[in-house]
């Protein structure tokens, strides 16, 4: 085995430097995002908890092992389930988010009938098996399958889903002094969801940014025109590794792409509004340039396509 780097049933975890780990999602195992472990000196700091409390579990376990010292701090990127519904495992430290992201939490996650719940997701889950069965389009299923197997992870551990929601909340910045490190939170507005929070480490130059930045996927926009300026901003910023929310561990050039691709689908999206084009005749008339089509989550385009247009409606622009 390669040093440095430890094999679990969820996610493989790399040495990044001398007590920075990233625990990077093994596809349909119940990670289903990535993850961050900081060694702050006395006590350690985790950068999001993964889809489901087993994977979280897992998590702590190899934070507190492999280090001999207790988790302090959660952080919580975004209120997405896939990087959240492992918080319970976390119930007994400080989870940190910022205000809206924990305002989202209580809204969006919440679960009142696990019943109704359980039903919805297994009806969910059928409908992604016969569009499965139906597609001839490799890439596609591939996709779909993945979206399915991920799924059924988060529906096997919901019976024991508990929501735990941040205690520790912050607005823009918030730096936390370990006695060996120094770890800094950012929140640059909403791009992705409508709160994202990455985290910063100074001296190592090494960033965790939650789903702003991912790897090789139509990451769901939820503000395409805050997305490109949260992007530009992070360029400015000296990294020199980061961990995506989604994908490997890289450098800025992953910013780079991502900055490319929701720039090019914006663009297209302002040319269909200004020649009046209805949004069913921009979907319909969209071909997804060559350098995107092996991109995972190619299901999610029509909504990244929705979204672009609908927000460029809203606002009349065409200026971004
Ligand atoms: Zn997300």
């Amino acid at each position: 085995m390669e040093q440095g780097i430890v094999e679990t049933e969820y996610f493989t975890l790399h040495t990044l430097c001398d007590g920075v780990f990233a625990a990077i999602a093994k596809p349909g195992q119940g990670a289903w995002s990535n993850a961050g472990i900081i060694d702050l000196g006395d006590e350690l700091l985790v950068f999001d908890s993964l889809s489901t409390p087993s994977a979280g579990e897992e998590l702590r376990h190899q934070a507190e092992s492999l280090t001999g010292k207790k988790v302090k701090y959660l952080v919580n990127s975004h209120y997405h389930g896939d990087h959240v519904f492992g918080n319970q495992v976390f119930s007994d430290t400080t989870i940190i988010s910022t205000y809206v992201t924990e305002r989202m939490c209580k809204e969006k996650n919440k679960i009142e009938d696990y019943e109704k719940e359980k039903q919805d997701m297994n009806r969910y889950l059928l409908q992604l098996k016969k569009q499965i069965d139906s597609t001839e389009d490799t890439i596609l299923k591939a996709s779909l399958i993945n979206q399915y197997q991920e799924m059924s992870k988060v529906l096997e551990d919901l019976s024991q889903l508990q929501i735990v929601l941040p205690s520790m909340l912050f607005e823009e910045k918030l730096t936390i002094n370990g006695t060996d490190r120094t770890v800094e939170l950012y929140c640059l507005g909403g791009g992705h969801s409508p709160s994202d929070t990455f985290m910063y480490l100074p001296k190592e130059k090494i960033a965790f940014m939650g789903d702003i930045v991912t790897e090789d996927l139509h990451v769901p926009i939820y503000n395409p025109e805050d997305f490109l300026s949260i992007l530009k901003r992070v360029k400015q910023i000296d990294i020199s590794k980061i961990v995506p929310g989604h994908g490997n561990v890289s450098d800025l050039a992953l910013c780079d792409t991502l900055i490319e691709y929701l720039s090019l689908i914006t663009h297209r999206a302002k040319e269909a509004f200004q020649y009046k084009l209805s949004l069913e005749e921009f979907i319909s008339g969209f071909a997804i340039p060559k350098v995107y089509r092996e991109w995972k989550g190619v299901n999610g385009i029509k909504a990244n396509l929705t979204t672009i247009y609908t927000y460029l409606k809203k606002a009349k622009k065409s200026t971004f």
